[in-house]
Formats: C-alpha cells, structure tokens, sequence
C-alpha cells in the first residue's frame, strides 16, 4: 500500500472526489471494500469522519502554519478507522517552503498514514513530492456522459443538459451550476455578449470595468456572509462582546481572521474573472473551428449565429491573436498583476481591427 497519492486532471474532472472516494475505501468497515453503504464510507463521503481530513484552501495558498499543524495531526494514530488520511486539494496552492514541510512527513510517514495530494497536472508539486507519490491521473468525460448524469441525477431536460455540458467543457460542477441556477448562466451570457461587443477602445475599456465590477461583486456576495459569521464566532469564542473595545491581548487573532478573508476574497475573485476568461477563450476556440472548417461541435452552441459571424469577418490568425491575449491575462492575474490594466488590455485585443486607427475613443 503506497502512503503518499497524487491525484491529477484538469477542473472538473473529479480530483478531489476522487482522493474521498478513494479514502471512503480504505476506512470502509462493510463486507466490500468501499461498499458505500457503512458507516465508514458515508462519514468519509460527508466529511464529518474523525480520522479523514481534507484540506481546501479558500486562501489564495496554503500557508506553512497550515501545513505544520496538518503534518502535526498527520502523526497522530488514527481513532477509530483504519488510517489516519490527508487530503490536500489544492496542492498547487503550496509555496515550495511549505512544500519542503510536507516532503519530510511524507517521505517517511507513520505507518497509520496515507496522504492524497490533488493538484491540476504533475508540474504543479515539485519534482521532489512527485517522486514519492504513487500517481493516478484523471481525464475529462465527454460533454454527452456530463449531460446524461445531469438529466439522471438532477432531472435538467436533455437539450439543456446537453448544451450546459458543452458550455461547462464538461466540468461536471460547473455545468449543474449553468444547468440549474439562471444567475450563473445569465453572467456566462453577459460574458460572451462583451467579447463579441466590443467594436472599438472605448468599448473595450468599458467593458473591461464592467467584468472587473461584476467579479468583484459576486466574489463579495460569496464571502460578505461567512466573513461576517466567523468573525462573530471567534469574537464569541474569545470573550469579546460585540459592542466593546478589543483588548490588545486578542487583537492578533482578530488580525489574522481579517488577513484570511482578505485572501480568500481575492481568490474569489480571481477564480470567477478565471471562469470568464475561460468561457471567452472558449469562444474563439469555437469560431477558429469554424474559419479552419474543423467540422467539430462548438462549445457554445447558443452562441452559433455570433461565432459564424465573427468567422467571417475576421481571420484564424487574428482568432489566435484574441486567444492568445486571453491565456496572457490569465496568466497575468494569476501572477497578480493589476486585474484592472490586464482585463483592459485583453478586451482591446478583442476590437475587430485591434491596434487599427480608432476613432470611438473619443
Ligand atoms: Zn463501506
């Protein structure tokens, strides 16, 4: 039995569902292994099994504190199952000093422990981790296998299922999210109306704002709840009331919730401007098939009358351009350049005739 896993796949393919199901498995208490039905695989597959963790930052990175006290507990002999079980879901997310604090847990793990590791692809952990992990690597499933379990398991009609599935690029979470909730599919419209909007700079300058205020708004609305919740919470549990001062002896707690949120609603946000970079690079893909004559189905089917006429007037060299510029300012924000510059400069290559003479600016 290997101690040290790694799951990779690109999103969506089930990492980290994977690494679960895997450690449901191994504490299963039933007559076959993983039988899905004891007491040891439900509580793994609910998350509430005492010797199962699963770490998943909501941080933009996992921090080194995290991963010493993770690497702590990682030494501890499990309770009641059969194996103490670490699952770190955002392996990527590690900064190569932590990394160097989990290689040493890992190379020579008690016997009781197994860990699992997720991250997109191998080159995401450093060569050093990889080499002591036994690997499992994930595909995507076809758009038709994502729509069938959504018209099975969520009841979606199949021709919605089906052109969600292909909007999603089969990521299953993501197509039930466009499949079910109208404001996620209302925002991936709006997304691909800007890039197909835009006529000159001063669209795109405009338009870029507006990507920018939406993100942040939807990253607010996801946190502005639990930050308010937990700050509550940590107050209650230290003794401080609500309408009194903070004493200087608990400041330092409070410091590091705020410093977490902070962090967490960057990630946030970073992750929804990713998504709709994702859908618009998505959308040149599609009208490159078109102009090169691939004859394969597009992504975005509802976007069929917009993608042919953008292969029309344009050329599959300025389509690779655009999606050039697209995976540029993906890779900008995730190197934290200024969200706002990026998303301007990416729009601007979208203008039909980008760096031409320009008189809207006006
Ligand atoms: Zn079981």
């Amino acid at each position: 039995m290997s101690q040290a896993w790694l799951f990779t796949g690109p999103p969506g393919s089930g990492r980290s569902v994977t690494a679960r199901a895997f450690a449901a498995a191994l504490e299963c208490t039933g007559p076959t292994p993983g039988c899905g039905q004891c007491q040891g695989c439900q509580s793994v597959m609910s998350g509430s099994h005492p010797d199962v963790e699963a770490i998943s930052t909501q941080g933009v990175t996992i921090t080194v504190d995290q991963t010493r006290s993770m690497v702590g507990r990682s030494y501890v002999a499990p309770g009641v199952g059969n194996w103490r079980i670490l699952i770190v879901e955002d392996a990527d997310r590690m900064a190569e000093r932590t990394t160097n604090v989990l290689l040493k847990a890992i190379e020579e793990p008690p016997v009781f422990t197994v860990w699992m590791l997720c991250t997109p692809s191998p080159d995401d952990v450093m060569t050093t981790i990889r080499s002591r992990c036994r690997s499992v690597a994930l595909t995507i499933p076809s758009a038709r296998d994502v729509a069938e379990l959504l018209v099975r398991r969520d009841g979606v009609s199949p021709e919605a299922a089906l052109l969600a599935a292909r909007a999603a690029q089969s990521h299953i979470g993501m197509a039930r999210a466009l499949a079910t909730n109208p404001e996620v599919a209302n925002q991936r419209t709006k997304t691909l109306r800007e890039a197909v909007s835009v006529r000159g700079a001063g669209d795109a300058v405009l338009a870029a704002q507006r990507l920018l205020a939406g993100a942040t708004e939807r990253a607010e609305k996801q946190s502005t709840h639990s930050d308010g919740a937990e700050l509550a919470e940590l107050k209650r549990s230290l003794g401080v009331e609500d309408d009194k001062r903070i004493p200087p002896a608990v400041r330092a707690q409070i410091r590091e919730l705020e410093e977490n949120q902070k962090r967490r609603s960057t990630r946030a946000k970073r992750d929804v401007l990713d998504r709709a970079m994702v859908d618009m690079l998505s959308l040149f893909r599609d009208v490159l098939t078109v102009q090169l004559g691939a004859g394969i189905e597009l992504i975005n089917e509802d976007f069929a009358q917009e993608v042919h006429d953008m292969a029309r007037s344009s050329t599959p060299a300025r389509s690779v351009q655009r999606m050039d510029a697209i995976t540029q300012a993906r890779q900008r924000l995730a190197g934290n350049v200024d969200p706002l510059l990026t998303l301007e400069a990416m729009m601007l290559s979208m203008r039909p005739q980008a760096g031409a003479a320009d008189t809207s600016f006006s």
